[in-house]
């Protein structure tokens, strides 16, 4: 038996897209023919057809599934939505918009026969991106890199293979704030690297404003290291003992020269410079504690509005559970 290959496609409002990358990806599966191929498109809630989109790929390509969210919850949850109902031997997690080539995926495939659980796909190019989005993802695998314990590969996005083991090894870490980058890293597993240049979209929008990859940044460190934390220890410690030095210099002062009224400024600074940095901390502290929050909730990660396993992997208890209710909200 061939082995399968599963991709896993998250598409949030990629209906211009999936036509081009489907042709694409399946030229692909066509060529490397060793294999069984399930591409599994993942609809994060979209608001556009892309779901009649994916219907239509459905019916026309039985190596084609779809899994419906019952909304959006943002591109890691629908990888990890992804990742539970592949079935494959080995997984791809591919972007729609087709700035990861997709004919990468053969070399991913000769490197995962040599025995790597992990293989991930490197820029070395960035085509079509800004000068600060270049930059500030510079400067952001750098601190992540100093603070955590975890090594992220740096200019390394969410394009990768990975074995049935390292999904399974994956899979076991639910957390709600999922930072996908750094959870990869987290498993370990035989890894390498191959080098690729990054196009830039075939088409749509992207859905990272600087906002979002802002708070994409946060989730990185809160979720991998708790150095922010340990920063107010330190800087109130290093505070505490200039305040003493300047308390005594102070006394000394007002015994020796009886020099009492003026320092309205520096008390102003002062003030207003400790009132900043304890406000600062303590959204450090709220930082954390509302990720706590979140995650003793347990709540499920994404709900499942509908899911059409691949027609050419049917045949198991999963298939036909689907089949007879097509519709049916399913909690994962
Ligand atoms: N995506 C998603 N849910 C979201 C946002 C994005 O599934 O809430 C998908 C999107 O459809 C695409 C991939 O994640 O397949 C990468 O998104 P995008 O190209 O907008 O990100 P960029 O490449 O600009 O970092
Ligand atoms: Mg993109």
């Amino acid at each position: 038996m061939k082995p399968l290959v599963s991709v896993i496609v998250p598409a949030y409002n990629e209906a211009s897209v999936l036509e081009a990358f489907h042709a694409r990806a399946g030229a692909v599966f066509e060529r490397l023919d060793s294999y069984r191929w399930e591409l599994l498109f993942v609809n994060d809630g979209s608001r556009d057809a892309t779901q009649s989109v994916i219907d239509r790929l459905c019916a026309r390509d039985p190596r084609v599934g779809s899994v419906q969210l019952s909304r959006n919850f943002g591109k890691e949850i629908a990888m990890t939505a992804g990742l539970d109902h592949a079935r494959g031997d080995a997984v791809v997690v591919i972007d729609a918009d087709l700035q990861d080539p997709p004919e990468l995926m053969e070399e991913f495939l000769a490197h995962w026969r040599d025995g790597f659980d992990v293989v991930y796909a490197t820029r070395i190019e960035r085509i079509g991106e800004t000068w600060a989005k270049k930059a500030s993802a510079n400067l952001f695998y750098r601190l992540m890199g100093r603070v955590s314990q975890v090594d992220i590969p740096r200019n390394t996005g969410d394009y990768r293979l990975m074995s049935r083991r390292a999904v399974d090894a994956l899979l076991r870490l639910r957390e709600q704030h999922r930072f996908m980058k750094g959870l990869f890293a987290w498993i370990g597993f035989p890894s390498r690297s191959v080098e690729y240049r990054r196009e830039p979209r075939a088409s749509g929008n992207t859905k990272f404003n600087y906002w979002k990859l802002w708070n994409f940044a946060v989730e990185g460190i809160t979720s991998f290291t708790t150095a922010p934390l340990k920063m107010a220890t330190y800087f109130g410690f290093i505070v505490a003992l200039i305040a003493f030095a300047f308390g005594v210099w102070i006394i000394a002062k007002t015994l020796l020269w009886g020099d009492t009224v003026r320092g309205y400024p520096s008390l102003m600074v002062t003030l207003l410079f400790f009132g900043g940095v304890q406000l600062f901390c303590i959204g450090v502290l709220g930082e954390y504690l509302g990720r706590i929050f979140v995650e003793t909730k347990g709540r499920p990660l994404y709900l499942v509005q509908d899911y059409q396993p691949a027609r050419a992997e049917r045949g198991d208890a999963a298939a036909d559970q689907a089949a007879a209710r097509p519709s049916a909200l399913e909690v994962s």
